[in-house]
């Protein structure tokens, strides 16, 4: 299969292009580095089976393919708030390009959605009927309210016949392929408690958040993917769900440091507590659920960090 991954130079677009290409298929990689690496391109490059064209999504594009994975966007509230406007130009033209190129090619499409469209919920565990408590005109509107038009139109090219394009909602997600400078909480602690740094907990670390290790969200694209059937959206994320303080202490605990805390101001719209509710993924994707638990995924995540510290600073 000829699979077009956009943002193939990305944390996600890495390892799916990676899995992709072990097994056989050919990938072509489309990104413009807004927020990936060229040492991610780099891994891919090593596969015969991998192409690249550098490109930037807000502008339409013509490729053949089988199967598009729609995956550029960045993704860490510090680089999606960098230019929130484009941003949103991103997610929403983006997605309306790549439904345009998976329209032209009858290639099925997959749009990394996120959990963010569930915004600050105020439902816990979150499954796929929840509608949301998103801030349309917060700090965090250009992310959330981008990847919920680019919903909008995933959805409507299905009710027009146009697109066989499937939603996963992608919750917290870390291992290799990460930016060492991405901003997001695995990281940024991992990175500190080598570095015998502080642990900078925002807030007063009693917010929650579910960690899914990469190789668990690939598989679970990968079966959605797969499906006769475009399911509707799936939440793909690992249930087990942490504060901000226990992520603390168990990443101290697999680096081996004793990294003292220090506490900044929490986020503005930062979300309280996320869970997934994966009902409907292990219903509909023969009993998918998350294989690596927090401490063994860290464990990798840390590994990767240390084998290869230039490439994780790009
Ligand atoms: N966070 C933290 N310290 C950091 C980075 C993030 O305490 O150095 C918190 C952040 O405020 C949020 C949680 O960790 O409550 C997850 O943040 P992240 O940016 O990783 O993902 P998201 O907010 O998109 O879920």
């Amino acid at each position: 299969m000829r699979y077009l991954v956009t943002g193939s130079a990305g944390f996600i677009g890495t390892n799916l292009g990676l899995r992709l290409l072990r097994e056989g298929h050919t990938v072509i990689g489309l990104d413009n580095y807004h927020s990936g690496t060229a040492a991610n391109t780099a891994k891919l490059a090593a596969f015969a089976g991998f192409s690249f064209v550098e490109h930037d999504v807000t502008k339409p594009y013509d490729i053949p393919c089988d199967v598009l994975c729609n995956l550029a966007c960045p993704a860490s509230p510090p680089h999606y708030q960098k230019d929130p406007i484009y941003t949103l130009r991103i997610s929403v033209l983006g997605t309306l390009h790549a439904l345009e190129n998976a329209e032209r090619h009858q290639a099925r499409l997959l749009h990394a959605s996120t959990s963010e469209i569930y915004g600050d919920p105020l439902v816990h565990p979150q499954d796929e009927s929840y509608l949301g408590n998103v801030n349309s005109i917060g700090p965090r509107a250009c992310y959330d309210e981008g990847k919920r038009a680019a919903e909008t139109l995933c959805a409507d090219f299905v009710r027009l016949g146009r697109a066989d394009a499937r939603l996963v909602r992608i919750f917290n997600t870390y291992g290799p392929h990460m930016r060492g400078d991405d901003g997001r909480v695995v990281t940024n602690f991992l990175l500190q408690a080598l570095a015998g740094k502080a642990l900078t907990v925002y807030g007063d670390g009693q917010q929650t958040r579910s960690f899914c290790y990469i190789d668990d969200l690939v598989e679970g694209m990968l079966r959605v993917l797969a499906l006769a059937q475009n399911p509707g959206p799936i939440n793909l994320g690992n249930p087990n769900e942490f504060t901000m303080l226990e992520l603390a202490t168990a990443v101290n605990r697999v680096v081996g440091a004793s990294s003292p805390l220090r506490f900044e101001p929490l986020p503005t719209d930062d979300p309280k507590q996320r869970k997934p509710d994966i009902a409907k993924a292990r219903r509909l994707l023969a009993d998918w659920q998350p294989q690596v638990q927090l401490t063994e995924g860290l464990a990798k995540t840390l590994a990767y960090l240390k084998a290869e510290p230039i490439a994780h600073q790009a």
